[in-house]
């Protein structure tokens, strides 16, 4: 099978951990007999200073022919001027409508060696395995927006399909695991709530018998990922809702160098990226974590390459390299560190 796999690295630390990932497709790309190509292209404050809006025609075109795209990270204070006619942020916002990506995926699933890492005790999380499914083109940042001198209003709006299709990734995703579906919605207020929570029951009772389902409303959700995070297993959420669960979420495993994520649409084609910033702080230096970026890259390899022993094969690698201690910077505590480059060299000698 050939594969076109558009690389954006963007802004920051982006080119420095999409290298990264790159490098571990290419070798376990090759090792599964897939033929894939990689094309780069500008996107972000990169794209502005080359003379472009932040997603250029072409990188939306190449973006469009290709299987999958790998994407780091966008902006930082270049371009953060809130009176600049471009900013990096919205060529990402409008590479996701292009792409159609309506559901973001994140992964959380601390690891074993780096549990002290994570504000919570280790003994809430050492059996977290939670697979988040954010909806992530409807909703309130979507809705239409008012603004007059003393009131402001946001319109937050759900159709029937938009939550259908949502929870079929999600249901899909649970028959893989432990078959435990949390919704979470915030049904006692809110009408779109209520539709959410209608639609839900209805799809997984036709289409998902084997799961158990579990209503949550959004305030206990939030709690309860705090004081029992292991006995969630696959959420389904709106998109302000995700938007916020998610960061939360991403405490447990410790760094934000760590979760990586897929953005999915229809046709299998998706989006995959760090959950993390640019880091303007420490771009350019060789010692961001590609952990992120080489696990969404194990994504890539499962959700749109269909290839999901590649994606063990990365996740088992990266996984071993913690293991023997090699640790990036941010998660050193004082201790040794090691670079960008050097761990992504650790992560090859082990594939
Ligand atoms: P950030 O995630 O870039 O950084 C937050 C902190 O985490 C920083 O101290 C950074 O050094 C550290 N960090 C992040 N990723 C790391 C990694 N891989 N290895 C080691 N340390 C890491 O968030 P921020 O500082 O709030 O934002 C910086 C810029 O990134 C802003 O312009 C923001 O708009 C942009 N941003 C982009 C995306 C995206 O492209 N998807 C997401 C969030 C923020």
């Amino acid at each position: 099978m050939a594969a076109l796999i558009a690389v954006l690295p963007g802004d920051g630390i982006g080119p420095e951990v999409t290298r990264e990932a790159q490098r571990v497709l290419e070798v376990v790309g090759e090792r599964h007999g897939l033929e894939l190509t990689f094309e780069e292209a500008l996107i972000g404050g990169a794209a502005i200073d080359a003379g472009h809006p932040p997603l250029p025609a072409e990188t939306a075109e190449l973006c469009a022919r290709a299987a999958a795209v790998l994407l780091g990270a966008v902006g930082g204070p270049k371009w953060s001027d809130p009176g600049a006619a471009q900013r990096p942020e919205q060529g990402l916002l409008d590479l996701r409508a292009t792409l159609g990506v309506y559901a973001n995926l994140r992964p959380v699933r601390p690891h074993p060696a780096l549990l002290a890492a994570s504000p919570l005790r280790p003994e809430l999380l050492a059996d977290v395995d939670i697979m988040v499914v954010r909806e992530l083109t409807g909703g309130i940042y979507f809705g239409r927006k008012t603004r007059s001198e003393s009131v402001a209003t946001d319109e937050c709006r759900y159709a029937v399909e938009e939550i259908e299709r949502i929870v079929r990734m999600a249901g899909r995703l649970a028959q893989t695991r432990q078959r435990r579906l949390v919704s979470v919605d915030k049904a006692n207020v809110l009408e779109t709530s209520r539709l959410w929570r209608e639609v839900t029951t209805r799809v997984v009772a036709e289409e998902f018998p084997e799961l158990t389902l579990e209503h949550m409303l959004v305030d206990a959700a939030a709690m309860h990922l705090l004081s029992r995070p292991a006995s969630f297993d696959v959420i389904v959420t709106e998109n302000m809702f995700g938007d916020i669960l998610t960061d939360e979420a991403s405490m447990l495993a410790g760094s934000m160098g760590l979760l990586p994520s897929a953005s999915l649409g229809e046709d299998g084609r998706g989006l995959y990226e760090p959950i993390h910033g640019s880091a303007p702080d420490i771009a350019g230096q060789g010692i961001a974590n590609p952990c992120a970026t080489l696990l969404s890259a194990a994504l890539l390899m499962r959700h749109s390459l269909d290839c999901e022993p590649a994606a063990r094969e990365i996740e088992a690698a990266v996984s071993a390299v913690l293991d023997a201690g090699l640790r990036t910077a941010d998660l050193a505590r004082g201790g040794e560190s090691v670079g960008t480059r050097a761990f992504g060299d650790a992560v090859l000698a082990r594939l």
